[in-house]
């Protein structure tokens, strides 16, 4: 390129830029000056806007010194081109947030023509931003073969403008409603800007200001969505993303990151380490709200997921009658306990199958449903007697069957005592009717076989035989 042509784009890159810049001050200015009337938090958004976009200025000038009138200075990495871009748009999320802001929020309070100036001011900082990206655009391709825009652009523009206004309402649902949203950027704007958004629509939000201080509230605290940005000091997005995926998968923690990188690389860079969703900056509300409530809307689906199968695996599992474990969930757990002790995991252990005395009695005399009754207060009796660790679980009509992690004698024979006695004594009346029962069981311990229909029906032989023998009473052995 020679140096001829290269001055002009270079003073046209600046008066795309400054133009725009000036405009925005000069709106901002005449704003002020006439806001006299205005409640205190509008004019503090107002003197926000007047500071970023100075801010704005300031720094574009200052890079413009830096790279683009020393000849020697170039960009040469995407990433380093991101980085500038990125700080170069930082105040002009703030102008653009703010403006949103006041049109939206304070709707009621600000009067028509400003509320259009500051339309203008939105659509101006646009410009700013794509003056900023040829800029860059302009250093990283080593001064040389920047072209001038295409007219790309304005083909997607009169595509939309020609299928007329969307109305883009988006619907919060009362799920997702209160759901609690981390805010995760170093600069204070953006975090703002964000917070404010995200408070209209009903989400609870924290904001961490640190890559750092992310981290430990993720790992403190449980929310439904983490908005990241990339580009931080000290512990970056990146590094916030790969540690919070060790603990938290995509259903359990969304996140979304946000960031001026928009090249494809480091979009699919945090993808692909497991972030849900990608969001440029300067973030268009629009799009934001849509993204996080569809973010959301997922996360709280796949929770109903989950519960439902939990629900099911539950139902599968529990004796409908009785709400204890049923024969498929206690013979599960036989299976795997054997397995722990042949890998030397898991000490002996016994079981203990008992019966209803006479049971066939109570429902010949007192009918079926009467029978059902003194089945779930048997069930209930032993149930609170045999607790986590150890399984108890009805496995046929009115058997059951109780697995006991100790294989002490004196342990469980005392549990046995205990049942046998409460069964006795405390299952007295069913409605009106006087009914009582006992129930007979038999013990068996792992060491005495570790095959699991073995070991069952030794506990049979020693329940028959406790039958045979009077009933109302516990054989652990053969002794
Ligand atoms: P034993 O002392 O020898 O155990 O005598 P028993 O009468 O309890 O034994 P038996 O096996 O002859 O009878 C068990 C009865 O339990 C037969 C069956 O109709 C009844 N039964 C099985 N399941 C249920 C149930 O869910 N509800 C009711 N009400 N009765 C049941
Ligand atoms: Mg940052
Ligand atoms: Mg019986």
């Amino acid at each position: 390129m020679s140096d001829k042509k290269e001055k002009i784009i270079l003073t046209q890159i600046k008066q795309d830029f400054t133009t725009p810049v000036d405009a925005i001050a000069d709106y901002i200015n005449l704003i002020i000056e006439a806001s006299a009337n205005y409640d205190k938090d509008i004019k503090f958004e107002f003197e926000n806007i007047r500071k970023s976009a100075k801010i704005l200025r300031l720094n574009f000038i200052e890079a413009f010194k830096d790279f683009a009138e020393v000849k020697t200075k170039t960009i040469k990495t995407d990433e380093e081109a991101s980085v500038l871009r990125h700080d170069l748009r930082t105040p002009l999320n703030g102008i653009i947030g703010y403006s949103e802001i006041l049109i939206e929020d304070y709707e009621e309070d600000i009067e028509d023509k400003h509320k259009e100036d500051l339309g203008y001011i939105v659509n101006l900082a646009k410009e700013v931003e794509s003056a900023i990206t040829n800029f860059v655009d302009f250093l990283k391709d080593g001064k040389r073969s920047f072209q001038e825009t295409t007219d790309e652009d304005s083909g997607a523009e009169s595509l939309f403008s020609s299928l007329g206004k969307i109305d883009f309402q988006i619907e919060i649902k009362d799920e997702i409603k209160n759901s609690k949203i981390l805010i995760v950027d170093d600069i204070k704007t953006n975090c703002d800007v964000l917070e404010r958004r995200l408070k209209t629509y009903g989400f609870e939000t924290e904001v961490a200001m640190s890559g750092k201080e992310a981290l430990s509230l993720i790992n403190k605290n449980s929310y439904d969505l983490v908005l990241l940005d990339v580009l931080m000091p000290g512990v970056n997005g990146l590094e916030v993303l790969i540690n919070a995926r060790k603990n938290y998968d995509v259903d359990k923690l969304p996140i979304i990151m946000v960031s001026s990188f928009d090249d494809v690389e480091s979009i699919s860079k945090c993808l692909q380490l497991g972030a849900n969703e990608y969001l440029p900056k300067p973030l268009n509300s629009t799009i934001l709200i849509a993204k996080v409530a569809a973010t959301l809307e997922r996360k709280a689906l796949r929770e109903r997921e989950k519960q439902l199968l939990n629900e099911l695996h539950h139902q599968a599992v529990t004796d409908e009658m009785t709400g204890v474990p049923n024969r498929r969930y206690v013979f599960e757990a036989l299976e795997r306990s054997f397995k722990e002790i042949e890998q030397n995991k898991k000490e002996h252990f016994s079981i203990v199958i008992f019966d209803i005395d006479h049971f066939k009695n109570v429902n010949d005399t007192f009918g079926h449903s009467a029978g059902d009754e003194i089945i779930k207060k048997v069930s209930y009796v032993a149930s609170k007697q045999i607790t986590s660790p150890n399984i108890f679980g009805r496995i046929g009509g009115e058997e059951f069957l109780a697995i006991i992690y100790n294989s002490t004698e004196t342990y469980i024979s005392e549990i046995c005592e205990k049942i046998r006695i409460l069964i006795e004594k405390e299952i007295t009346s069913v409605d009106q009717n006087d009914i009582s029962v006992t129930v007979s069981g038999g013990a068996s311990i792992t060491n005495e076989s570790l095959n699991i229909s073995d070991l069952v029906n030794k506990a049979d032989e020693r329940l028959y035989l406790a039958k045979k023998n009077g009933r109302n009473r516990f054989y652990l052995n053969d002794g």
